[in-house]
């Protein structure tokens, strides 16, 4: 996991970065959420979006999310299926990297991970991320980084900063289920603490609990890798 540059506008990304990106805005990639299931998108545009992405920075990425594969297919697949039904694209996008936006599976169930199947099977090394969220894969953190892990996927950690912000308090699980599944080193501080009685009675070495004790001093005896 790592802190990187993306531009992602949510649900105006593709007007965002037209109207708000010069050249000498570079960006590692260029992230779209959801085109169809939010944004509608049209297949016409997103490639065009790619093609101007690509044409700002050849070597900056493009990508996008999307909720399921038949999602996804519609702008990637030629012909893509639309109710079980074949039709033409016109404009297919072949992206660089795909995510995963839905956090339960096709049936409803919390395990995203059948979903994450389908988009490997269908896209291969293309689904190389992933988002895990914060309010909703809190009982599945180690599963579902395990699959990442196994299956060479970067897991990016996902909050919607609205009035269910749960990152505060999952955060620190997530990077120890990270830590667990072998994404994360983790390094411990080791002190050494003195107490102090602040009571003026005779302190009796046989029973501190009669002490009333508080911290006197701390040294940092060093930081260690677990
Ligand atoms: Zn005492």
């Amino acid at each position: 996991m790592a802190l990187v540059d993306v531009n992602q506008g949510g649900r105006d990304a593709v007007a965002n970065v037209y109207n708000g990106l010069s050249s000498s805005d570079y960006f590692w990639t260029y992230y779209t959420d959801e085109p169809l299931s939010i944004q509608t998108i049209s297949q016409h545009s997103f490639s065009d979006f790619k093609d101007y992405v690509k044409n700002l920075h050849s070597n900056s990425n493009f990508a996008f999310g999307e909720t399921n594969t038949t999602y996804s297919g519609f702008y990637t697949d030629n012909p893509y299926i639309w109710l079980g039904v074949p039709h033409t694209n016109y404009y297919p996008t072949d992206p660089d990297i795909i995510f995963c936006t839905r956090y339960e599976n096709v049936y409803g169930g919390i395990d995203q991970r059948s979903l994450w199947d389908a988009f490997r099977s269908k896209y291969n090394q293309t689904f190389s991320r992933t988002w895990i969220a914060a309010h909703k894969d809190g009982s599945e953190f180690s599963q579902l980084l395990g699959y990442c892990m196994n299956n060479n996927i970067a897991p990016w950690f996902y909050q919607n900063e609205d009035v269910h912000d749960l990152s505060d308090g999952m955060l620190p699980q997530y990077c120890n289920a990270a830590w667990n599944a072998g994404f994360l080193d983790r390094y411990d501080k080791r002190f050494k603490v003195w107490y102090k009685c602040t009571l003026t009675h005779t302190h009796d070495p046989l029973h501190p609990g009669l002490c009333n004790w508080v911290e006197d001093r701390r040294v940092l005896e060093g930081v260690f890798l677990r």
